[in-house]
């Protein structure tokens, strides 16, 4: 039996974890990380869409089943760094209406416990460290901001800049991508062709091990053990006293003073539900019996554009989002983001159009544009993460405000055909395009309708939080991870964190 032991124990090294981890090493505060994968290697692979999109070199083997008993392929990356090794480093802000309640024709999307203006000064240290890229004036639905982004915004390639005057032409206010890459000046960043849904080879990109947990790990207050998967959380008169698992397959048990679940939106809710006890039935933190549920993932389309008068030579794509329907679709109500993805090459295409000859799919890539266009899901008991007899994880998923979509993507459409793209090819998120999860341990003021207190701490269980994506009581229309990364330190900040066991 290993033993290990901590004043603060974290669960996870993605963006909640990672980032916290780092908050808490400012603070001097003693913490243990125990992350179930290992780090990613820096190898030729790391950008090889071959290796990365067909082979699924960095992802798990592990199935997730629906409710029907379905396998699928989830999202995820059990490495240090978690999902951030090879997320897109789009890193905008939440808008300060994502924080109130919205009422859209087919549902709520919830208020949260705390304000924009109480996340902000966190918005703005999260900017910081993870070296965001941006510029203000430009976005119609920008939120107000205390301080200007740490570095310019990265300039758009000639292919891009001509649709933004296109887009522009149009009356529309294309805006630059927030990004978090180590580009410029002493920048290690190369502007390479594969960085959304890549590792980066050369370490530039701002994910939760590079921006995070390394610099937390360099100050001598924190431990990390890879290859350490937690199975469970065990509790004493109402406290955690214990997790139990396996460090490189040995038996673990780790004690500590604070405990912080931080394993991503499904692993999360799947080991407070499998840490249930004679005093808590239901599943740790789970009185509410909401633990697992309001699992949402955004709604998301791909698009791919295609002038084929119009070569797109673009080598970094990711610099521009239009966000004039963000506030309001023409009908007052929200719409959502429509925002350029990484250049998709035709061997990555082939991963879902398998009968389309790679010849055929490189000479539509080297004519396309790839965009995303997301808008909100809402929060319903429906949707849920739960754990079968054999401790797999079910997902129960229906799609919840998917009119929004239809309209926002009909919208995304024209805009685009007015830019001249003849073709448009989409590919809608199903169940297994999930990278955007959250929800599943919502915070809340009350006990009885939420899991954790603004504070990601559960109602429950006072040394117990969970600091992830878990927490979003509603999803907003914009890549999560930096809010994940604002919450996490706003956590570290104002907690009174225990400094012993
Ligand atoms: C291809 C891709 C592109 C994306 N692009 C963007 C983007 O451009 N912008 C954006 O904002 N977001 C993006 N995302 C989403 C973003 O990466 C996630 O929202 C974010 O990483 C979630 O943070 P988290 O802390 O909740 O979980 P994660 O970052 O996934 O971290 C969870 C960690 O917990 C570990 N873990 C799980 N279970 C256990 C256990 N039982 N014991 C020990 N450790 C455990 C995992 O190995 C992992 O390291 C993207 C995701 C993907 C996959
Ligand atoms: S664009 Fe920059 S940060 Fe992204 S993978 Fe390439 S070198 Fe790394």
């Amino acid at each position: 039996m290993i033993r290990e032991s901590a004043s603060v124990v974290i669960v996870g090294s993605g963006m909640g974890g990672g980032t916290l981890a780092w908050g808490l090493a400012q603070r001097g505060i003693d913490v243990l990380v125990l992350e179930r994968g290992n780090y990613l290697p820096r190898e030729p692979e790391n950008w090889s869409p071959q290796a990365v999109f067909v082979e699924r070199r960095y992802k798990p083997a592990e199935s997730w089943f629906d409710d029907a008993g379905n396998p699928f392929s989830p999202g995820v990356h059990y490495v240090v760094g978690g999902n951030t090794k090879v997320y897109g480093s789009s890193l905008p802000r939440l808008r300060e209406q994502d924080f109130e309640e919205t009422v859209y024709p087919s549902g709520v999307s919830p208020a949260w416990p705390f304000t924009y203006a109480d996340l902000e000064p966190y918005y703005a240290s999260i900017e910081g460290l993870f070296r965001v890229h941006g510029t203000t004036g430009e976005d119609p639905s920008e939120p107000w901001r205390s301080s200007p982004f740490p570095y310019p915004a990265l300039e758009h390639e000639p292919y891009v800049a001509e649709t933004v005057r296109r887009l522009a032409a149009q009356g529309l206010h294309p805006s630059s991508t927030a990004m978090g890459i180590d580009y410029g000046p002493g920048g290690t960043c190369i502007r390479c062709r594969t960085c959304d849904g890549f590792p980066c080879r050369l370490g530039a990109k701002s994910d939760a091990e590079t921006c995070g947990l390394a610099p937390a790990l360099a100050t001598g207050n924190v431990r990390l053990r890879t290859d350490a998967k937690v199975d469970r959380l065990v509790t004493e008169a109402g406290r955690v006293v214990a997790l139990e698992g396996h460090l490189d397959g040995e038996p673990m048990h780790v004690t500590g003073g604070a405990f912080v679940v931080s394993a991503g939106a499904a692993n999360s809710a799947a080991l407070l539900l499998a840490s249930a006890d004679d005093e808590h039935p239901q599943g740790l933190a789970n009185s509410s019996g909401l633990v697992g549920r309001n699992y949402m993932v955004h709604n998301n389309t791909h698009i791919a554009a295609v002038d084929p008068r119009r070569e797109n030579d673009v080598v970094f794509q990711k610099t521009v989002a239009v966000n004039d329907f963000y506030r309001d679709l023409g009908d007052g109500i929200p719409g959502g983001t429509i925002q350029l993805i990484g250049k998709v090459q035709g061997s990555m295409m082939k991963t879902h159009a398998t009968k389309v000859p790679l010849a055929a799919l490189n000479r539509i890539a080297g004519r396309s544009m790839e965009w995303l266009v997301m808008s909100e899901d809402l929060p319903s008991a429906h949707n849920r993460v739960s754990v079968d007899r054999q401790g797999r994880i079910r997902v129960s998923w229906r799609r919840t405000n998917y009119d929004r979509h239809e309209k926002l993507l009909a919208t995304a459409k024209r805009m685009l055909r007015r830019a001249g793209y003849l073709g448009i090819f989409e590919q809608r998120f199903d169940i297994a395009l999930n990278s955007h999860m959250c929800g599943t341990a919502v915070a809340g003021t009350d006990p009885a309708r939420s899991v954790l207190d603004p504070w990601c701490r559960s109602h429950d269980v006072p040394n117990l939080f969970v600091v992830d994506s878990s927490f979003f009581p509603s999803s907003g229309a914009q890549n999560p991870a930096l809010t994940i990364g604002a919450q996490a330190l706003r956590v570290a900040a104002e907690v009174d964190w225990p400094s012993t066991v």
